[in-house]
């Protein structure tokens, strides 16, 4: 039996780390595991311990930025965030680690997540082990590992011939276009640090004896990938798609619901682009007179209220559709009366439109979001990529056109079923991910 079991689990305070986190630590505190959730205090702060489950333990820490609130400008640039997170963090989690075996009840295992690698070294320093959990795909990280071991000459040569196809083991053939984003010539400047830190992930995933990776996803999604690193241990034990408990605005969400429960079956348009991208107001005026020309009802998701209040036809969208801050995104994937969702591709919500059998009109903006819609289109098959002159802004016609498409394609409409079903398969009791889960911590 598990239960005397004691894992830290810390999180890089960004959306898209801290909602697979919780949703990991409440599934892990059902099977009876002692759990303490680690990350900076001003998220915590923001975490509503009335839905988080009874016994989940919080130790957070300060990382210099207490003022920092997910969603809204950083008070500092991404790097500097991420710098400051590690020197702060790598201190308070060795001090929490310690403090717990002060007291008598030492953590067996730290787990971390995508961003901070040195957690893992944080554990190595107090002799407990530790797993990283990945929050994108198996392939992505699979992609790194390749270009870190062999593939970096291979890779780079390819951006003279960005139409070729790059063939790499358990990967499906890439384009250019298809990597993720720090390797298109158009990424920015202040995107470099980036790689290192991933490069950062894969020598510290070496430098152990045959390590486990956690994974929001299933054996299903990406099972050629999952096979093919030797001496890696993929563990998908996904999709992790609870209501959240984190992020979500309670009286908005009625309002939401209600309204949805208005409309036709499979009729509406879903739009949100998740936690950290922002359109520019050319790509949002495209949006709307897409979604104008297209007639259909839509429930868009734009954080920043005077982006609204800025689109020139808003009167004419307000009639058609609803426009809202922040959704509970689960909750709202799973009402029948979404037709398909316009997204961005980021990868908590591409697995949780997978899970939920939503059809996707993919509009990748940047890092893995660019790979993840190649697998959408291409290998899933649930959905289709915006096609786009160069860098250029997606036309409306295109979105509405890409919008048609999927609402109407018998194909993805099977591919969606499909999908949909092995993914609630693999959480079953018996199940792929189910059971990777038990095989961590029957091992952990
Ligand atoms: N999300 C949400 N409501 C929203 C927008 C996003 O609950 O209105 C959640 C979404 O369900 C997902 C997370 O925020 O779990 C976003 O993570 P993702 O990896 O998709 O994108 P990121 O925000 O990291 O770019």
């Amino acid at each position: 039996m598990t239960g005397h079991r004691k894992i830290l689990l810390v999180a890089y305070p960004g959306q898209g780390l801290i909602n697979p986190s919780l949703r990991l630590a409440n599934r892990l505190l059902k099977i009876g595991i002692s759990i303490t959730f680690s990350t900076s205090f001003r998220v915590m702060q923001t975490i509503n311990k009335q839905t988080t489950p009874h016994g989940l333990a919080f130790a957070p820490f300060s990382d210099g930025h207490d003022d920092y609130v997910i969603g809204k400008p950083p008070p500092t640039t991404l790097q500097q965030h991420i710098s400051d997170f590690a020197t702060n963090g790598a201190p308070a989690v060795a001090k929490i680690i310690t403090s717990a075996a002060a007291k008598g009840e030492p953590f067996d295992h730290l787990v971390y997540t995508t961003i901070i690698p040195w957690a893992a070294r944080v554990a190595n320093a107090h002799n407990i082990k530790s797993t990283l959990f990945w929050c994108q795909s198996a392939s992505v990280l699979l992609f790194y590992y390749h270009y870190f071991n062999g593939f970096q000459e291979l890779i780079s040569a390819y951006q003279n011939n960005p139409v070729l196809p790059i063939k790499l083991p358990g990967l499906p053939p890439l384009t250019m276009s298809d990597l993720p984003s720090f390797f298109l010539p158009s990424s920015p400047k202040e995107h470099e640090f980036l790689l290192p830190l991933y490069k950062d992930h894969v020598d510290v995933l070496k430098s152990k004896n045959s390590p486990r990776i956690l994974l929001n996803s299933f054996n299903e999604l990406e099972v050629d990938s999952i096979k093919e690193v030797k001496g890696f241990d993929f563990l998908p034990i996904g999709p992790l798609n609870e209501k959240d408990s984190y992020g979500s605005i309670l009286e908005e969400d009625y309002v939401i619901v209600n309204w949805l429960n208005t409309k036709p079956k499979k009729s509406v348009v879903y739009v949100s682009f998740g936690s950290i991208s922002h359109l520019t107001s050319d790509q949002g005026e495209e949006i709307a007179s897409g979604l104008l020309e297209g007639g259909r009802p839509f429930l868009w998701v734009i954080r920043n209220g005077e982006e609204v209040e800025k689109l020139r036809k808003i009167d004419e969208l307000k009639k058609l559709g609803l426009i809202v801050s922040w959704c509970c995104q689960v909750e709202v994937l799973s009402h029948e009366a979404i037709g398909c969702f316009v997204m961005h591709c980021g990868w908590n919500s591409t697995v949780e439109a997978v899970a939920a059998g939503v059809p996707i009109v993919a509009y990748p903006q940047w890092t893995d979001q660019t790979t993840n819609g190649k697998m959408i289109e291409d290998v899933w098959k649930v959905g289709v990529r915006v096609r786009r002159e160069g860098d250029g802004v997606v036309e409306g016609k295109e979105i509405e056109r890409c919008v048609k498409m999927v609402m109407g394609d018998e194909e993805i409409s099977r591919n969606v079923l499909k999908w949909k079903e092995l993914a609630s398969e693999a959480v079953k009791n018996g199940g792929s991910s189910s059971l990777n889960l038990q095989a961590f911590l029957d091992d952990a």
